[in-house]
């Protein structure tokens, strides 16, 4: 059976030097806001190139911190409009949601899956106050085009980089396209911790410093508290692992693009359809390979008989669920196309020549 996903494999890779790092983590006797968490802030930021970041509890909580801390600095309001793609994973709707801000879903475009620039510009209205870009399946979306809209209106840019680590804009990695960026280090994404961990880039010292404010209990001082905050730590044990992974991010970046390029050439099948190919392959670091087909239900039964898992990102689109039923009634043919075809191939940077292999053969081997 090859696994969609093998954690293990991955994590057991780094061997010794994740298990001391832990052990020393453990050790300390210093547990929260430490050197492992300021290191690793202090890395995460020049990785990405932005001058400030701070570590969060998870990804949700980093999204929804940039809005709250916009609010609290007075650059946006409560009830206002923020731009969505309408085919994301719900948490960057639930952070809107969160943030007392009103989500507008915008159609993606078919080739990328991404959030489309020219229909941003139709959903503006005087009170949008955001567009939020989602770098869906770890495929940079087109940053520049998104300024040129975002300026003409004054909007501010958040960029949901939780799939898409590493990737490329240009010369820019995301994260530091916009005016911020919110990461998540949950243990399957490509830079992954042992549980939970979520970040804030940006080049705004005045937004970062309120978001760690507000994470902190909305604490400016040790029991000064002038803002109502929530709890949303990363913890030294989770920045330990982190520092020891972000070490090899962009070389498994890399073998995820082996693997997907192996994809790209080995499988023929007319009946399937293959991720568009990006000009730039520094664009994309391949959190998940889709593939597209009418007969998708099909295709996974037939990838399991052959003993290859497959997973389905995602298969009810965010307008479509319970939770923000409201919003069913709204008419998105693309969206709910690419839920309906979309299935994700095996993905990691350790998935062995023998296994691409059998999951190309397996793919081809579908018949209908
Ligand atoms: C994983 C993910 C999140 C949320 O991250 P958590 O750390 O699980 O809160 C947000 N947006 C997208 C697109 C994601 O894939």
């Amino acid at each position: 059976m090859v696994k969609y996903l093998d954690l293990k494999r991955i994590n057991d890779s780094f061997g010794c030097e994740l298990t001391d790092a832990l052990a020393e983590a453990a050790r300390s006797g210093w547990y929260l806001f430490g050197n492992e968490l300021h290191e690793f802030e202090r890395r995460f930021a020049r990785f990405c190139g932005v001058e400030h970041c701070a570590g969060t509890g998870n990804g949700l909580d980093a999204l929804t911190l940039i809005f709250k801390a916009w609010i609290s600095l007075g650059r946006i309001r409560e009830g206002d409009e923020v731009i969505v793609p309408a085919n994301t994973y719900i948490a960057s709707i639930l952070a809107v949601l969160r943030a007392g801000l009103k989500p507008v879903f915008c159609e993606p475009e078919w080739d990328t899956c991404n959030i489309d620039p020219a229909r941003v510009e139709e959903k503006v209205t005087e009170r949008t106050c955001a567009i939020m870009t989602v770098h869906l399946y770890g495929r940079a979306c087109r940053m520049d085009e998104i300024r040129d809209v975002a300026e003409k209106s004054g909007l501010l840019i958040v960029e949901d980089c939780a799939q898409a680590h590493g990737a490329f804009c240009k010369d820019k990695r995301v994260g530091a396209c916009g005016d911020a960026g919110a990461f998540s280090f949950y243990p399957g994404k490509n830079l992954g911790a042992l549980g939970d961990a979520g970040a804030v880039t940006s080049d705004d010292k005045e937004l970062v410093e309120r978001v760690r404010m507000l994470a902190n209990y909305g604490s400016s001082a040790k029991y000064v508290h002038p803002y109502v905050g929530i709890n949303s730590r990363m913890d030294e044990i989770q920045a330990a692992v982190l520092n020891v992974k972000l070490g090899r991010l962009d070389k498994d970046n890399g073998l995820r693009r082996r693997v997907a390029c192996e994809y790209m050439k080995g499988i023929t099948n007319p009946l399937v359809t293959l991720p568009y190919k990006e000009p730039d392959e520094r664009a994309h670091v391949y959190h998940i390979f889709p593939v597209f087909s009418p007969l998708r239900d099909r295709l996974q039964e037939h990838l399991a008989s052959c003993g290859v898992q497959s997973l389905i990102h995602y298969p009810i689109p965010p307008h479509r669920q319970g939770a923000l039923h409201e919003y069913a009634s709204l008419c998105l043919p693309v969206t709910e196309r690419i839920h309906r075809e979309e299935l994700s191939l095996p993905m990691s940077p350790l998935l062995t020549g023998e296994e691409i292999t059998s999951i190309i053969d397996a793919v081809n081997t579908f018949n209908g």
